[in-house]
């Protein structure tokens, strides 16, 4: 016969499953955008998972050459938890794909603008100078009507590589909406962001981009803004790099402002 420590931990064992897994049923229910709830529940789950499987382990190593309903019990519970492994395992998967649906721009693979604002707050929390740029594809509307959407987006696609091509690890690039996107250089005051977005501005001109139906030239025009009093919120500095890239627009576009 089995200790009735044993057949205790045994008992525990199972409730301590069985509790978890009532625990999820009342909380999984929720929308996958929810990341972060789901993520907070997965972690949780694992958590718990690893605590029950070194439990088992635990009772296993003790009730060695006890009876054989015990070792049966056991193996059951371990054959759960081997389930609840693989569950955990599809809930890290959709965590992961709810985090990058919601902070990554599908056509262009940058950050999207929920992410660039995520980011940007985190920053003006701190009292870092940083610069904004913000970067407007010229009459981009001409390209979707001339060419195709399909070709327009080749091109966005085509503009984003050389941008990435061009930024440091620090800076963020992310697309705001459309044909906009914006570059956030932490660290860099005036001058350099000025350079930044004239080395930019001379990446997307320097050659046309390839696309589908032949080469298509490109030209953007960017507005540029620094961090300061003026500043409190990253929206005062969205706005200021917005009025520069008006600027830019009304000046003959293609030109840093
Ligand atoms: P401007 O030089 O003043 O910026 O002129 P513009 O024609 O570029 O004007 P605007 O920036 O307002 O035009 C943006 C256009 O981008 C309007 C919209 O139809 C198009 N657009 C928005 N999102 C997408 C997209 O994902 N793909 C494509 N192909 N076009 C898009
Ligand atoms: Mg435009």
């Amino acid at each position: 016969g089995c200790s009735p420590n044993g057949r205790r931990r045994d008992v525990l064992a199972s409730s301590l499953l069985i509790g978890w897994n009532d625990a999820m049923a009342n909380r999984l229910p929720m929308p996958a955008s929810h990341s972060d709830q789901l993520a907070a529940v997965t972690l949780e789950a694992r958590n718990q998972l690893t605590s029950i499987q070194g439990y088992v382990e635990m009772v296993e190593e003790e009730l060695a050459g006890t009876s054989p309903q015990v070792l049966a019990d056991l193996a059951s519970i371990r054959a759960a938890g081997d389930r609840l492994t693989e569950l955990v395992a599809s809930l890290e998967e959709e965590v992961a794909n709810a985090r990058n649906l919601a902070s990554v721009d599908p056509l262009t693979g940058i950050a999207n603008r929920r992410a660039f604002f995520a980011r940007a707050e985190s920053l003006f929390a701190t009292d870092e100078a940083a610069c904004l740029i913000l970067l407007d594809v010229d009459k981009f509307k001409h390209i979707n009507d001339h060419y195709g959407h399909i070709v327009g987006d080749e091109v966005l696609r085509a503009v984003v590589e050389r941008f990435q091509r061009a930024v440091r690890d620090r800076d963020m690039l992310a697309r705001l909406a459309g044909d906009e996107f914006v570059l956030l250089l932490p660290g860099a005051d005036y001058d350099v962001a000025m350079a930044v977005a004239s080395r930019l501005r001379q990446k997307v001109t320097r050659e046309p981009v390839h696309t589908s139906v032949g080469l298509v030239p490109v030209t953007v025009s960017m507005g540029v803004a620094e961090r300061n009093d003026e500043t409190p919120k990253i929206n005062d500095l969205v706005e200021r790099a917005d009025i520069a890239m008006y600027n830019a627009k009304r000046t003959g576009r293609n030109r840093v402002a």
